[in-house]
């Protein structure tokens, strides 16, 4: 059985400052519709009726756009609607994605309250050519500052990555990865952790370097 599970809910690309040459969010969820309090509640109810269903390794799941670059008034409103599941119980928390420099203090304190326990960085790339080929719009030591301070507040840390982008190669590809594994040992205490996360990196990296694709290191 997983140990972790998603009740995901997509958030197009509304908000999200950026342009980047390999995104069209609308097209990626399928919808341009902006997710209400009742479509959060309706994929809830849905994953209740799992058999594998599971609260305490479920999180709510706000995935697409850049959750933390969305109007103010309206990503709390998508908190608010999630965090009374998990004050209630039905969830252990919620997990959001956003972009490196979309993420300061005053953001994370917003996202504590809220009952956010994980959030996931789009580092695509650690090779500032890369990232700029691309019109990622942020730099390598965004995503450092950005995965430090995430760390400094407690959240579970995940770091998306795309292989196989413009400008990139097996080499910087294989790079990136190295360096994700060496901050994610260097901000865990735990070795047992720490060696859970370079398997589970490097065998990912093996399934999908070939074919170009995204991974998540935790
Ligand atoms: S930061 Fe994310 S949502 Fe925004 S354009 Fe780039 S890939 Fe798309």
């Amino acid at each position: 059985m997983s140990d972790h599970a998603n009740i995901s809910i997509f958030v197009p690309h509304i908000g999200c400052p950026n342009m980047c040459t390999f995104c069209n969010q609308c097209h990626i969820t399928g919808s341009v519709d902006t997710p209400t309090a009742d479509d959060v509640s309706a994929a809830v109810e849905t994953a209740k009726k799992s058999k594998t269903y599971n609260p305490f390794n479920t999180e709510i799941a706000f995935f697409g756009g850049s959750f933390t670059a969305i109007e103010r008034e309206y990503m709390i409103y998508l908190l608010e609607s999630g965090y009374k599941y998990v004050n209630d119980g039905t969830a252990k928390g919620i997990r959001i994605s956003t972009r490196p420099d979309a993420i300061n203090e005053e953001v994370l304190e917003i996202l504590k309250k809220y009952g956010v326990t994980s959030i996931e960085l789009g580092a695509q790339s650690l090779c500032d050519d890369v990232l700029t080929k691309n019109k990622r719009g942020h730099s390598a030591k965004d995503v450092y500052n950005a995965s430090n301070l995430i760390k400094s507040y407690g959240f579970s840390l995940g770091l998306q990555m795309m292989t196989g982008l413009y400008g990139s190669s097996d080499d910087k590809d294989k790079r990136s990865v190295q360096h994700k594994i060496d901050f994610l040992v260097r901000r865990h205490t735990c070795a047992a952790h720490s060696q859970h996360s370079i398997g589970r990196g490097l065998a990912a990296l093996l399934v999908h370097l070939d074919a170009g694709g995204m991974l998540c290191f935790r």
